[in-house]
């Protein structure tokens, strides 16, 4: 057992710092304000393979680790939470649904460009009446000729707007609820297919969330990802590995709030000392540095597990459900300790204690974490 990093995630870690202290976090502040998708960064994290992280070599990807998928998500996301999302979730759902579950027809088709960042992925599983009950999703499939008419809604859909093909979970027999699902891949134009920017969102307000509508959208069935049936059970799957990417999301939000803390309490002066002389300020940093550094061990334990290819979607749960809720309390506790200027923009920790808050819901929010574990420990 180590608990280090070996010299190939050492290399891709700072190679991830480097960029996302030199290209993503100088923008992230003005993006957020703007509510502004930053797409011209998008070709540079291409570039630099952290776009087809999931995907194999032979169609263009890095097909790194789960590790180093945890390691690029943090790291980014300690520059720009909205960036740390979209990498997150181009990587873990819509590109990775496509690469476990598509045709080599379609793999060929899209995974290549997915891998340079020429097109965007986005993944549609959520609907406005289910959200924790995905299963009960209406969006209907309905067998026409040689392909597929689709018809529903979809909400809250990251890189909804932005995406150059989304993977969308409809039903194609309501009465077999999560059995009769199946997941197609739509891309923008197709007639009956429509993206509406949703604007307003408290934090990761530079991510791209989208509506999409869905109105008599016909697709080939060489459009369909996986077998009929089969895609709730392979959203399952998809997820369970997006769980330790949203972790590790909250855990650079996390590290970014307590590095900006640290280097206040040194600065800052009341009563003729440092704030961080007071042991109230020193304990919020101890538990902070703690409860951090148990999310981490949490999220490397799970990547490690996936990447063994044994079984991880509990220990995947826990390490979502505890950095994600470490990390906001760790915002938290940093907005405090720099006290007035927390609550300004002008300082980074205001936007990570809002940019943290999506943690505890996307990807299954914290209630749904402690069901996924408990159930498995009840049936094991
Ligand atoms: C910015 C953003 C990006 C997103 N990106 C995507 C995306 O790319 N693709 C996608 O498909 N979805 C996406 N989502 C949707 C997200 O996964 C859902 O919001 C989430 O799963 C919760 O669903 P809901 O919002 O409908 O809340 P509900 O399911 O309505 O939950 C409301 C509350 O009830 C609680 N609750 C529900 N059921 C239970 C239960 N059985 N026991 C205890 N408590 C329960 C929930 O925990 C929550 O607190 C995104 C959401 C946001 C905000």
């Amino acid at each position: 057992m180590t608990f280090e990093l070996d010299a190939t995630h050492r290399s891709i870690r700072d190679t991830a710092r480097a960029f996302a202290r030199d290209r993503i976090a100088p923008q992230a502040r003005a993006a957020d304000a703007e509510e502004r998708f930053p797409s011209e960064l998008i070709p540079e994290l291409g570039d630099l393979g952290f776009l087809g992280i999931n995907i194999d070599p032979a169609y263009g990807g890095t097909g790194l680790d789960t590790l180093a998928y945890a390691i690029i998500v943090e790291e980014i996301s300690r520059a720009d939470g909205s960036m740390g999302l979209t990498v997150a979730s181009h990587n873990g759902l819509g590109s990775s649904h496509i690469a476990r579950f598509g045709s080599e027809d379609l793999r060929k088709r899209y995974l290549p460009r997915l891998a340079t960042g020429e097109i965007l992925g986005a993944w549609a599983l959520t609907e406005p009446g289910s959200g924790s009950d995905s299963a009960a999703l209406k969006t209907r499939a309905k067998r026409e000729g040689q392909g597929w008419r689709l018809d529903g809604r979809k909400n809250f859909i990251t890189q909804g707007s932005v995406g150059g093909v989304c993977v969308v979970l409809a039903s194609t027999d309501l009465a077999k609820r999560h059995r009769g699902i199946t997941a197609f891949a739509v891309e923008p134009g197709t007639p009956g297919f429509s993206a509406h920017k949703l604007t307003g969102k408290m934090g990761c307000r530079a991510s791209d969330t989208a509506e999409l509508v869905l109105d008599g959208v016909h697709l080939d069935d060489s459009q369909r990802v996986g077998d009929e049936g089969s895609g709730f059970i392979d959203a399952m799957g998809i997820l369970d590995k997006g769980r330790i990417s949203i972790a590790a999301m909250a855990l650079g939000l996390g590290e970014a709030a307590l590095e900006a803390a640290v280097g206040y309490a040194g600065e800052r002066r009341q009563f003729g000392k440092a704030i961080g002389d007071f042991q109230a300020i020193q304990w919020m940093l101890a538990d902070s540095r703690t409860e951090l550094d148990a999310a981490r061990l949490l999220i490397m334990r799970a990547a490690a597990l996936a990447d063994a290819a044994k079984p991880f979607g509990q220990e995947a749960a826990m390490a979502k459900l505890f950095a994600s809720e470490a990390a906001s309390r760790v915002c938290d506790r940093a907005l405090q300790i720099h006290g007035g200027y927390g609550y300004l923009s002008d300082f980074p920790v205001e936007r990570h204690v809002r940019d943290v808050r999506l943690t505890r819901i996307g990807e299954g929010t914290s209630e749904v974490q402690r069901m996924v574990i408990a159930r498995g420990m009840l049936r094991r």
